[in-house]
């Protein structure tokens, strides 16, 4: 009996768990897409210096009459950010006509702080002045930056307004609200405890943020503590400086080349990806061939492809097989919308890649992803011929033949009388480099169908190998193996 009934509780959670895990990989994925989103438009890298001035009231609590009754003082604030990691907010108050002085400055992982009625600032950790940082949304967006891994959506029901949380590195908890149509962060909250209320929510609120050449910040903001509205800040003035030293400098992840083989056909060299692929160039349209690596790198491709043919958008993506040194980023292709020429047992497998998000990478979010992806199928042991405008290109599967992978496309444009093996065939720089059933299939395929093929280009390697070789190359690497051919 008490057999069967734990049975029968396992196999509950068994089938809980994966619905249960949906729902965490929402959360999370999600929360980091909305955040990117968030990041493109508040780039806290972009200016090394701003100043901002404003003008405000704080509640003084007392001995007053009543619970909850406040006096009120009269600030003058500024907020700045002086170097890479300095950050300073300044406060003088006027109460009852009497001048106050506090200040801190966060630098770093510290802080020193001043309190109002003190003549020294004392270092004191961060985590108990935690809002005060966050009066500026810019740290907001590098705190989650720097513990991107803590971060998760709290509430994804609703399109435009998200609840994001996150922890700092000093241990605390926050919640944001984000506007996800002006692109804003609206509300901040924090748990925090008071030893007279208790438990409460810590919370600032950002309003009405003006922008100019890219720099925003709130013009109002409220500060509330368990007693209520604390601090309220209005904005008078804002300057704001460029620094380029701080702007996030993309690197360049891959250097390419590219080598023309006719008007019509160029070579694309991935210089430290030691890979190649090939590019045909129509009436107003490019083709590519092979779409090596990961999404990244074919991003990069493409955004060279479009420098070099500014009136020659991309608008089919070729590919040998699936293998990723050959088909990993073709998620870039599909992304902008291009036919995708392929066999039948890689549709599902183009499919996954195509519905991938690549928030972990801390990539910017594609917003005009086209709707797709579209495919032209080549089916098993068939040519197909693609008329391509004024340059034609024959797709030829062979995989049966190649011991590679089950479905193989070989690419031949008969105008330049040029075969793409991408992956079956090397020809070595320095002599014979003996080769078996790859280099065969492409062999006797070129031989079965009496193709008049002048050069075979290869995607792979670049380095130590020719681009392309002959037919009569071809058969010198196979005499070791295939002496009878
Ligand atoms: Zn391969």
């Amino acid at each position: 009996m008490i057999k069967s009934m734990m049975l029968g509780s396992l196999l509950l959670l068994v089938s809980q768990a994966p619905a249960q895990l949906t729902a965490v990989k929402n959360t999370y994925f999600e929360a980091e897409m909305v955040f990117r989103e968030a990041e493109m438009n508040l780039q806290p890298g972009l200016y090394g210096y701003y100043k901002i001035e404003a003008s405000g009231n704080e509640y003084v609590e007392g001995h007053l009459e009543s619970p909850g009754q406040s006096d009120t003082a009269l600030l003058n604030i500024t907020i700045e950010k002086k170097a890479v990691e300095t950050y300073a907010v300044n406060l003088n108050m006027d109460y009852r006509g009497k001048k106050y002085l506090s200040g801190i400055v966060f630098s770093g992982d510290s802080c020193a702080y001043m309190d109002y009625g003190d003549t020294v600032a004392v270092k004191q950790s961060v985590k108990a002045h935690a809002l005060i940082y966050f009066y500026s949304p810019y740290n907001l967006v590098k705190t989650i930056q720097k513990n991107i891994r803590t971060l998760h959506l709290v509430d994804a029901k609703d399109e435009n307004f998200k609840i994001l949380g996150f922890n700092d590195e000093y241990g605390n908890k926050f919640y944001t609200r984000y506007d996800r149509t002006k692109k804003e962060f609206t509300a901040l909250w924090m748990p925090a405890y008071d030893p007279v209320l208790g438990d409460y929510f810590e919370t600032l609120a950002y309003e009405d943020y003006r922008c100019d050449n890219g720099f925003c910040f709130p013009v109002r903001i409220t500060h509330q503590k368990a007693t209520g509205i604390y601090r309220t800040i209005a904005v008078t003035n804002i300057q704001f400086d460029r620094n380029d030293k701080e702007k996030p400098a993309r690197k360049e992840m891959v250097e390419i080349e590219m080598d023309t083989i006719s008007n019509h056909l160029f070579l694309i060299k991935l210089l430290n990806f030691n890979n190649k692929m090939m590019v045909s160039k129509h009436r107003n349209y490019l083709s590519v061939y092979d779409a090596p690596i990961n999404i990244a790198v074919c991003r990069q491709v493409i955004s060279f492809l479009h420098e070099k043919f500014p009136d020659h958008p991309v608008k089919y993506c070729y590919l040998s097989h699936h293998h990723p040194d050959h088909a990993g980023g073709a998620g870039a292709f599909m992304e902008t919308g291009c036919r995708i020429v392929t066999t039948p047992g890689n549709i599902a497998y183009f499919n996954r890649i195509f519905q991938a998000t690549h928030t972990m990478e801390g990539r910017p979010v594609n917003t005009t992803k086209a709707a797709g992806p579209l495919f032209d199928e080549v089916a098993v042991n068939k040519n197909r011929r693609f008329d391509g405008d004024d340059y034609p290109v024959v797709a030829c599967e062979t995989g049966a033949s190649t011991g590679h992978t089950k479905e193989y496309l070989l690419f031949y444009f008969p105008e330049d009388k040029v075969l793409f093996a991408a992956d079956l065939v090397l020809f070595y720089k320095n002599g014979i480099y003996n080769q078996g059933e790859r280099a065969l299939s492409v062999y006797k395929f070129i031989e079965g169908e009496k193709l008049p093929v002048e050069r075979i280009f290869t995607g792979w390697p670049l380095h130590h190998f020719n681009d392309y070789g002959t037919v009569e190359d071809i058969k010198a690497c196979l005499k070791a193996k295939y002496p009878g051919l």
